[in-house]
């Protein structure tokens, strides 16, 4: 039998699966890094914790699988898009690998979005002009931390990084180029206009290629680690986002995935590089005639997972002594409530947004509340706000590139009846949900199978995800939502201009509050 591994470099973990040529799961292993966050806006991982992991869960995973010699035919990476390590003349690294979730750029990306030049770069570039960035956190080392930009030898992310340590090579694929906000998309190239702006040249970054590229020749003492033959070929693989599209079937004009896992996206597949002239969706590259256009959010399931945890501690014990997931038994209270929750709207931005209102200083809220609306009426807001939100990214998305003809989703929510239920009234569209599982990983490992000639087509990926449940949209729910929807969009409109004025409120208390915990505690070691 052929076996690929998929492994997918997350924020949180990389998660690794072996498949056979069916698309049938041999194996899975899921191993965790943490996330340094010194001070809020800060969101970095340790390159060599990463490294281990994934060298960790293949080793394990290939221990378990026993395969015989050959039959392992390759490894196709996904990984999270936006990372920057800087590296010196060694190619040892100089800063962690600054994530997506990073915000110090914010001041210069802010200042780039108000400028022209930040709506033209967008247009070529494909990538929202958002402190998530590598070419706005250039902007910000170079100009905040001079010493250690100027020390930097080369700009990478974090699979380049791991490929550099395995291979010894720099290389870096159009899909994790293209979220770097430096890559052109109609010339296949970094642009030029931009890696001005961020003060590089290209001689300080990986090489360019497709996403079916492999590497082969790995170091000797990894492979002899990792168990793996080394002339087994890596495949570079792609970005996240585009592979967990691929990942789901939704590769075929028209079919839009929405996933909710922790945070969420919008995103279809289209032939040719898209952009938006509002500047509200990213156009990313998948594999050859493949890009993939959506918007990302930042406020998916970890909202309702503040739910849990700040609103329903009561249900949580309650959960606990039924020896059930609280996320149940909050679904469950949430299905007593009627569709639309009597009114009562909420806004998910616990954690600002990017898409569609691109705003980071957005902050949550319930409108509507009244004497009737019970606990159980806000839980049910909430799980309907998140996808109000979502449904927002994709009439985004529609201005660019037509009515989708299905929609596929994925992530933890898919766990809730209720909240599929939700997705599809809200939608008023019938929604798949594949059971397939690691979608993201299986993206992977399909380009990967790809790459080796082990399929013909991408589209063998619909014989991978297995049976889907299809959920239908319910009159009785979505006459509701027609009517609230359009409150929701007009309520988003006029709270934007308060949300700078809130968010720099908070922001100085938090730094008073800061303030005088460190005056009580300096004046008691006095
Ligand atoms: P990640 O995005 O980190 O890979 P998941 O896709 O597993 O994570 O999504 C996690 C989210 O899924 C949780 O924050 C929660 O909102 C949601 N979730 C998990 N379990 C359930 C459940 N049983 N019912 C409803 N939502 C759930």
């Amino acid at each position: 039998m052929d076996y690929t591994l998929g492994v997918d470099i997350g924020t949180t973990s990389v998660k690794t699966v072996l498949y056979d040529v069916k698309g049938k799961v041999h194996g899975y292993a899921n191993n965790g890094y943490p996330l340094y966050q010194d001070t809020p806006d800060m969101a970095e991982e340790d390159p060599e914790e990463i490294f281990s992991a994934m060298s960790d869960g293949i080793t394990e995973l290939l221990r378990k699988a026993n395969l015989k010699p050959g039959e392992l035919k390759g490894v196709a990476l996904s990984c999270a898009m936006h990372s920057l390590i800087l590296l010196d003349d060694d190619y040892k690294p100089l800063t962690r690998a600054i994530t997506w979730g990073d915000n110090r750029a914010v001041k210069y990306a802010d200042a780039l979005k108000a400028n022209p030049e930040g709506m033209e770069i967008y247009q070529h570039t494909g990538t929202p002009i958002h402190p998530m960035t590598p070419l706005t956190k250039l902007i910000w080392l170079r100009n905040d931390h001079a010493d250690l930009f100027n020390q930097a030898r080369w700009f990478v992310g974090i699979k380049e990084y791991i490929l550099h340590k395995l291979f010894g090579v720099l290389k870096e694929d159009y899909s994790i180029a293209n979220a770097t906000g430096m890559f052109n998309i109609y010339n296949l190239d970094w642009d030029d206009q931009a890696l001005k702006l961020a003060g590089i040249s290209r001689d300080q970054l990986p090489e360019l290629v497709d996403t079916t590229y492999q590497l082969k020749g790995m170091h000797e003492e990894y492979a002899k680690v990792l168990g793996i033959d080394i002339n087994t070929p890596f495949i570079i693989g792609a970005s996240d986002g585009p592979l967990a599209n691929l990942g789901v079937n939704a590769i075929q004009p028209g079919v839009v995935a929405v996933t909710i896992g922790t945070s969420g996206a919008v995103r279809v597949v289209t032939d040719k590089p898209h952009t938006d002239p509002k500047a509200r969706v990213f156009c990313y590259y998948l594999a050859k005639n493949m890009w993939v256009i959506g918007g990302p959010v930042n406020n998916g399931g970890v909202v309702f997972r503040w739910v849990r945890d700040q609103l329903c501690a009561p249900e949580k014990v309650t959960a606990e002594q039924m020896h059930i997931d609280p996320y149940d038994l909050l679904t469950q209270i949430a299905a007593k409530i009627p569709a639309g929750s009597d009114g009562l709207l909420f806004f998910p931005f616990l954690g600002g947004e990017r898409a569609p209102i691109w705003d980071a200083n957005a902050r949550g809220s319930f409108f509507g509340l009244n004497r009737t609306h019970t606990r159980a009426h806000m839980i049910r807001a909430v799980l309907e706000g998140i996808v109000y939100n979502l449904y927002t990214v994709m009439l985004a998305l529609e201005e660019v590139v037509g009515r989708p003809t299905s929609i596929q989703a994925n992530g933890g929510f898919a766990r809730s009846a209720l909240w599929r239920q939700m997705l599809t009234d809200i939608f008023e569209q019938d929604v798949a949900i594949p059971e397939s599982f690691e979608s993201t990983a299986l993206g992977a490992a399909t380009l990967g199978m790809y790459s080796l000639g082990l399929i013909d087509s991408l589209t063998d990926v619909s014989k991978f995800v297995g049976t889907t449940v299809v959920h239908h949209p319910n009159p009785k729910n979505f006459t509701a939502y027609r009517e609230l929807i359009p409150i929701y969009i007009r309520l988003s409109r006029s709270l934007e201009p308060e949300y700078k004025n809130i968010a720099d409120y908070q922001r100085r208390h938090e730094h008073e509050d800061e303030a005088a915990q460190k005056d009580a505690s300096s004046s008691k070691e006095q």
